[in-house]
């Protein structure tokens, strides 16, 4: 399994040749970019990346790029192959019929934000100092690296920090969440995050709303500030490190969070969200939230615990089914939390019946009296959805 440990690397003078060498992976990354768009307009096809490797080793002998030649040959490489993975992406998903797609453009280099070396380019000399272009850096050693470093990716945050993170391979990881033999169904919701079938719930933090707060605030300052002016790069500053402390929380809390499950049940099932749909039901206050993340994270955990996390499509957790007798609210609102069933006259808290349904799924159908029957075990193995 591949592990990624970042660390801050202190902030130094000598790390403005840090920022050199990221503007020059920008330049870099914005030229390839305009030789793809060259290629496809002269010939109507996809530059190869081979051929483009070749075409960039070959240009650093010529009168103007030689800053080519500062860069590793495996950090060029790794700017060529994600330009291409930003292509795969894009016509895997212009296959599947997706029109939002865009496929990889120019990138604003003061917003470009890493280059990635493999094995050569650079060195650790010391186990808190690493040695990049013929500079140590001396970085943070919150805790050990562990197993054996792959690649190592040098980070500049919006706040204008820097951060070495070295994917390791770290074998196979031995479980440390216990396995329960519980299945379980979980709906995501704004208020309450999860909410579980069997009626317990983990609310949304009060620090999300608390962030949010800080963020508004910080955007007022920087709305008054002349654009140009130093008070103005100032505020930016300090808006970009009000992001980057919620986004810290959030990920902490989402982590725990994730870990309090995959506690709970060994078998997890959701709703299979996309964004656009969640942003459908609930606006924008969901990238917020950023369900998304917490899904991977989810995964994550679960996946190196031996646990399965499983999805169902999405009209199949419709909380307008009542889970017990299988009677359809048509009227159901987004606003009602729960409900009377006229058919079977039991109280519906919305979220734990939805639970319900995702965690049994298909597995169990309705008969026209009302009367729940397990649907024969062929029809259930066919149904159920792949895990992620
Ligand atoms: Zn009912």
């Amino acid at each position: 399994m591949v592990k990624q440990f970042t660390y801050k690397i202190y902030r130094k003078p000598k790390n403005k040749h840090l920022h050199r060498l990221v503007n020059l992976h920008a330049r870099l990354y914005n030229h390839c970019i305009a030789l793809h768009k060259r290629y496809y307009r002269l010939t109507g096809k996809h530059l190869n990346q081979y051929a483009l490797m070749h075409h960039i080793s070959g240009l650093k002998q010529r009168a103007g790029f030689e800053w080519i030649g500062e860069l590793g040959s495996q950090s060029v490489q790794d700017v060529i192959q994600r330009i291409e993975r930003g292509y795969a992406l894009f016509f895997k998903e212009t296959k599947r019929g997706n029109k939002r797609i865009r496929p990889p453009t120019f990138r604003p280099v003061r917003k470009y934000r890493s280059f990635t070396l493999k094995q050569v380019g650079w060195k650790l000399v010391a186990d808190n100092i690493i040695r990049i272009d013929g500079r140590t850096h001396k970085f943070a050693l919150s805790r050990p690296i562990e197993g054996q470093i792959k690649t190592v990716t040098i980070k500049r945050d919006a706040v204008g920090d820097f951060w070495v993170c070295f994917a390791c391979d770290v074998g196979d990881v031995e479980p440390t969440i216990a396995a329960t033999g519980n299945t379980g169904g979980m709906d995501f919701g704004l208020k309450t995050f999860l909410t579980f079938d069997d009626g317990s719930a983990i609310q949304s933090p009060e620090f999300f709303k608390q962030g949010s707060h800080a963020i508004g605030t910080a955007n007022r300052s920087l709305a008054r500030k002349k654009v140009g002016s130093k008070n103005r790069s100032k505020a930016l500053k300090r808006l970009a490190r009000v992001h980057r402390t919620v986004a810290r929380q959030r990920d902490d809390w989402q982590w725990k969070a994730a870990r309090a499950v995959a506690t709970k049940y060994d078998v997890v099932w959701i709703e299979d969200l996309n964004l656009t749909g969640m942003k459908a039901r609930w606006g924008r206050k969901v990238s917020d939230l950023a369900f998304g993340n917490f899904v991977l994270k989810l995964d994550d955990v679960l996946k190196s615990n031996g646990k399965t996390l499983s999805k169902r499509e999405r009209y199949f957790a419709s909380s307008q089914t009542h889970f017990a007798c299988g009677y359809v609210n048509k009227a159901l609102t987004l606003a009602d939390r729960e409900w009377v069933c006229p058919q079977c006259g039991e109280t519906v808290q919305r979220d734990v019946n939805a639970a319900l349904m995702l965690k049994h799924g298909r597995a169990m159908s309705w008969g026209g009296d009302g009367i729940r029957r397990a649907l024969p075990a062929a029809i259930v193995d066919t149904q159920e959805s792949p895990s992620l």
